[in-house]
């Protein structure tokens, strides 16, 4: 490994390091009845004063929002009672990031559900290491969900991770299915398998609302304050997923709606859709980001 690399992968595994402690401190955190964005501002801030930077926003999603749930600007919403909330949250250091999920669990009907989330995760980071197809990580994930009477959420992944890169272009399905893809050594991935009641039907569809933003592509723009909106972007998360809240210094000008429709009808930025399962069944979440090693994994998270 050259001097950079190893740089780059002491980068990864602070961000690991600062985000397994963020999600401990937000599972003792959050309650029942507490605004969404209370949550979310926490969870970015205690990730900002342990010396990292918030990857995207902070996810809270509840019951059957699987994910891309964040807190608008001046957001009303609170944790429902007997809710289960998946808080998914992103850590980077010069773009070296890492990605983690925890479900915090306010109904016992649920405890299950959650339960196998976390055992099916528990599976695969004991099975992977260099060389593994990831349709046999797949099959596994799915099996330690069925056989525990539950059932996985086909179209979400997880993913190979790079510098700036939340999702570096391999995805990792928690189902069987046909690929010749394999996990190399040295490789940076988040793995998270979504559970659901057996009778969901086990995929997610675009709600449409959307609350998480990323840059695309630098373009000359009509609205002189979308341009300069769109260099702020650029400059301070890259290509990492934002959100409206990180915006504020402009959110005060006027003209800064009719700038933001601009930046994304011009295809300047795309926006996320919010992810809900499809049957409107409750939803649990389970992820870690590993390093992948010749004849095991590290958990970074
Ligand atoms: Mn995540
Ligand atoms: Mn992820």
């Amino acid at each position: 490994m050259t001097v950079l690399d190893e740089e780059a992968l002491e980068k990864f595994k602070r961000a690991g390091r600062i985000l397994a402690e963020t999600k401990r401190e937000m599972k003792a955190f959050v309650r029942e009845g507490m605004p969404i964005i209370e949550v979310c501002e926490k969870a970015e801030n205690l990730i900002r004063r342990k010396g990292a930077k918030p990857a995207f926003p902070c996810n809270v999603s509840v019951n059957e929002i699987a994910a891309h749930y964040t807190s608008p600007p001046n957001d009303k919403r609170v944790i429902p009672e007997k809710s289960i909330v998946k808080i998914d949250l992103g850590a980077h250091i010069d773009g070296y990031l890492a990605d983690t999920a925890i479900t915090v669990c306010f109904n016992p009907e649920y405890e299950a559900l959650v339960k196998t989330a976390e055992e099916a995760l528990k599976k695969a980071v004991e099975t992977v290491h260099s060389g593994i197809y990831v349709s046999k990580l797949g099959a596994i994930i799915e099996k330690a969900i069925t056989s525990r009477g539950f059932k996985p959420i086909s179209n979400l992944t997880g993913h190979s991770i790079g510098r700036y890169q939340v999702h570096a272009g391999k995805s990792l399905p928690n189902v069987s299915h046909f690929s010749f893809s394999k996990l190399k050594a040295g490789e940076i991935c988040a793995i998270e398998p979504f559970v659901t009641l057996p009778n969901a039907v086990g995929k997610v569809k675009n709600s449409p609302e959307a609350y998480i933003f990323r840059f695309l592509k630098k373009k000359k723009l009509g609205n002189p304050l979308a341009g300069k909106l769109l260099n702020y972007i650029q400059r301070e998360f890259h290509t990492l997923p934002f959100t409206e809240r990180w915006l504020q210094k402009f959110m005060v000008k006027k003209g800064y709606k009719a700038a933001f429709r601009e930046m994304l009808s011009s295809r300047s930025i795309m926006s996320y859709p919010v992810f809900v399962e499809a049957s409107g069944k409750p939803v649990a979440q389970a992820e870690h980001t590993l390093l992948v090693l010749e004849d095991g994994c590290e958990v970074l998270t």
